[in-house]
């Protein structure tokens, strides 16, 4: 009896509080202001547009993708509309970049829940956007082969894919900054040896830094202030306000659309050979989620399992790209006190701990290769040895 009413007051406590304190801060130190209320609105009501719509005298031919060579943000456009040749596929505009590359998300298959997968969000990591595009090159060359996995694969599940978050960044750490058409933006001031190291965007905004989560551009009792930069830079700036950027803005709308429909999503980064997951201010079913496809992701490449689960609380790491997603998966709301996703009733000196997910998705970060911007032939080696193309197999069945 005494213990079914301490069980009934547990499961009540827990419905009526989703949050507990994990820390408290004085005063807020935050290197970036938030984002206004107008411009997260209007960057949640976004319709992407259709582009390279098939017709019916069309017809997918086979795509061939050479890991070894290196290939400019046109050819990967052009990639992208021979793949839109497919009827499993659908393309759309989301945005455009700094310097006005447009930005790409493209549908695959034909199943009801999606798994996501974005590349390239740092300039440098330029390995990403190719390995991406190559596995979905490859599973719709089979499936006109008419090879059964590819059959099964595509009518039961669905990708929703960015092959290319940071197109100028890509362009300019692999073609030299005379491909940067705008002379005045921030990559213009460096020279083309230092931009080879590159990681942000045309404006010197590290994009992984630049969403407007809960404890982004903040230092609430965080010691890596070597990992902050108060100005543009090639890394660790987080801009002057959370969201400026304008690939920010597109993948945070799609990141909106697409989490609620989502059963799994990975975002790839270069280098470490490693799959961080795992958020500290987050639920443990978010963590065990992310654990999950972390696990599985570790199993097939063999790559390091790292676990960002017990991380100092606003140590300059935060509003990076699967923070943002991680956030809405766990319902946090915008928050006009700290102008940016927060759980509810925040906003004041607290860090509070979330314990409600409310999109049952698994996100990670995954690492591939060995170094960043390294000679195009360590991709075809990486592509076998950590078996790439199982591991996008793994995300497109979970
Ligand atoms: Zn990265």
């Amino acid at each position: 009896m005494f213990r079914k009413f301490i069980i009934i007051i547990f499961i009540t406590t827990l419905t009526l509080n989703n949050m507990g304190v994990i820390a408290s801060y004085t005063p807020p130190k935050f290197s970036a202001s938030g984002i206004n209320k107008k411009i997260y609105d209007d960057i949640s009501m976004v319709k992407f547009k259709q582009v390279f719509k098939n017709s019916a005298s069309e017809r997918y031919e086979k795509l061939s993708i050479d890991l070894r060579k290196r290939y400019n943000y046109s050819q990967i456009v052009d990639f992208i509309k021979t793949l839109s040749k497919s009827s499993d596929v659908k393309t759309f505009e989301i945005g455009e970049s700094a310097d006005k590359r447009k930005l790409y998300s493209l549908e695959i298959g034909q199943g009801k829940t999606f798994k996501m997968i974005t590349a390239g969000i740092h300039a440098r990591e330029n390995a990403n956007p190719i390995f991406l595009l190559k596995y979905v090159a490859i599973l719709l060359n089979d499936y006109q082969s008419k090879k059964k996995y590819a059959i099964d694969l595509l009518s039961k599940n669905k990708l929703a894919i960015v092959p290319c978050v940071n197109p100028d960044g890509y362009m300019a750490t692999q073609f030299q900054k005379k491909i940067i058409k705008n002379k005045k933006l921030f990559i213009n001031k460096l020279s083309d040896q230092s931009i080879k190291k590159f990681k942000a965007n045309a404006k010197g905004v590290d994009l992984n830094r630049n969403f407007p989560t809960y404890l982004a551009a903040s230092s609430w009792g965080g010691k890596n202030t070597s990992l902050v930069s108060k100005k543009p830079a090639s890394a660790y700036f987080a801009g002057y306000s959370l969201g400026s950027e304008p690939e920010t803005k597109a993948i945070m709308t799609w990141l909106l659309q697409y989490i609620p429909k989502a059963t799994v999503y990975v975002d790839l980064h270069q280098s470490g050979r490693a799959v961080f997951y795992g958020k500290p201010n987050l639920s443990s079913a978010y963590n065990s989620k992310a654990l999950g496809i972390a696990n599985a992701i570790k199993k097939i490449t063999g790559y390091v399992l790292l676990s960002n689960t017990k991380d100092v609380i606003g140590d300059n790491g935060n509003g990076t790209i699967t923070d943002f997603a991680a956030e809405v998966a766990s319902d946090f709301v915008y928050n006009s006190t700290i102008k940016r996703l927060a759980p509810t009733k925040s906003g004041n000196n607290k860090v509070y701990k979330y314990n409600k997910l409310k999109w049952k998705v698994s996100i990670c970060t995954v690492e591939t290769m060995l170094v960043s911007n390294g000679p195009p032939a360590a991709r075809q080696t990486e592509w076998v040895s950590k078996k790439l193309f199982q591991m996008f197999n793994k995300i497109f069945v979970t």
